[in-house]
């Protein structure tokens, strides 16, 4: 291997004035937690990018792949880190040309942020070309359209030279934006819509409501696996299970058929309004589409809205399902959110629910009983989990696991 270093490029950072301390050291954090228990490097962080240190035991590939999930991460490169010696420049440029195919064409692009440097930038473009052509008869210069484009950065540190740029997720650290708390149904949707928030920098705690035993122990798995996937990308996460049973029962013996979904929505709406203020986070994510379904049109959201105050974010309500799908597919999750479930919702849906439910109406029949006293007791009753990448359901956890937690 002859790359001893990855070059990690901070995403919109840059942008951020005085939080910039605090970002990159949540970077870092992030960066750390990502890697393990992958063996060999070492991170180190500078204040416009992040360099890891490669051993001769570090599996690259792998340690880039993790990168590129971590948020607030534009770009990785593989570079050669070396002295700034005129010599040493050659000869890693040799060795990385040593590598093209047959009859490759080939750039220098040279940046020279040390200015004392022994050559300009021009003159060490044209002195490391010439090197590289002397050396390999097959190669040729090409400058519009090489096959290989050999940077080479002269910065006050030293030299690193590289070639490949890996695309990072981009956004911001995850832990720089406060925290929300996701519904986190067993669904495409909402998993994707967590993660869209969680991509601009902010935690997320999740609640799931669960109706055993209309709902069985696989529908609350999935929703277990769904979280472990996230946590993947994002470190632990907190998966609040809701029992919700005796609410949906309820609801159902005083609630107009037709109007059973709006009121179970807003039961949602009310305990996790409860559990928002519990964990001191400042707004509910969820996955909702506008007029994907019955619950979704604009006067549906306003009845159910209505019970709260806590802003609610709706990242996928403009998209079209077809976007969502293909985000689910490249964050992990589709394959498990279109496994069979039942939704606690769909076993107590009318056939024929109101697509715009009347808001006076909704009161009315939620009001000829006090719910208070029963949202309280659900709460009461959360069963909490710390979900992380390794959680398993059977509770054993691994080492790897266990060192993440002392992390
Ligand atoms: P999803 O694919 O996320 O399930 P959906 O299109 O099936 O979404 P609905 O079932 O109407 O839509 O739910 C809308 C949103 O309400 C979901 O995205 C989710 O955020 C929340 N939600 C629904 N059911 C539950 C549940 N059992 N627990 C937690 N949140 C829920
Ligand atoms: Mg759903």
């Amino acid at each position: 291997m002859y790359y001893d270093h990855l070059l990690v490029r901070y995403g919109e950072l840059t942008l951020k004035g005085t939080n910039r301390k605090m970002f990159v050291n949540q970077l870092k954090d992030n960066v750390k937690r990502a890697l393990i228990p992958l063996q060999g490097y070492l991170v180190k962080v500078k204040r416009d990018r992040m360099y890891v240190e490669l051993t001769e035991e570090a599996d690259m590939e792998e340690i880039i792949k993790r990168l590129t999930q971590v948020y607030g991460i534009k770009s990785i490169s593989p570079v050669i880190k070396i002295d700034k010696k005129e010599g040493l420049i050659y000869q890693s440029v040799i060795q990385l040309a040593e590598g093209f195919e047959q009859n490759a064409t080939f750039k220098i692009d040279v940046k020279r942020v040390d200015k004392t440097f022994l050559y300009d930038t021009y003159e060490l473009q044209r002195n490391v070309g010439g090197v590289i052509l002397k050396h390999f008869d097959h190669l040729t210069v090409n400058v519009k359209q090489p096959d290989h484009e050999i940077k080479i950065e002269v910065r006050l540190d030293a030299i690193y030279i590289y070639e490949e740029v890996v695309a990072g997720s981009g956004g911001l650290p995850v832990g720089t934006g406060g925290k929300t708390l996701l519904m986190l149904s067993g669904g495409i949707d909402s998993p994707v819509a967590g993660m869209e928030v969680m991509k601009r920098g902010v935690t997320v705690e999740a609640i799931h409501f669960h109706s055993p035993p209309f709902t069985s122990e696989k529908a609350k798995d999935k929703v277990i696996e769904l979280t472990r996937i996230l946590a993947e990308r994002v470190g632990p996460i907190k998966l609040h299970i809701v029992p919700f049973t005796e609410l949906q029962k309820q609801i159902n013996r005083v609630v107009h058929p037709r109007y059973t979904m709006t009121s179970t929505r807003r039961m949602m709406m009310r305990i996790s309004d409860v559990v928002v203020h519990r964990i001191d986070a400042h707004a509910i994510v969820n996955g909702e589409n506008l007029g994907q379904v019955a619950s979704q049109t604009l006067k549906s959201m306003y009845a159910i809205n209505h019970v709260t105050t806590t802003p609610v974010l709706r990242p996928l309500l403009t998209l079209d399902k077809e976007d969502i799908i293909r985000k689910a597919k490249e964050l992990g999750t589709f394959e498990i959110s279109i496994q069979p479930y039942e939704d606690c919702c769909t076993i107590f849906t009318p056939k024929n629910p109101v697509t715009e439910p009347d808001f006076d109406k909704v009161e009315k029949y939620e009001g000829v009983y006090d719910f208070d006293e029963m949202i309280q007791k659900a709460v009461e009753n959360i069963e909490t989990l710390i979900i992380d990448r390794y959680y398993k359901n059977d509770k054993e956890q691994s080492t790897d696991a266990l060192i993440e937690d002392l992390f």
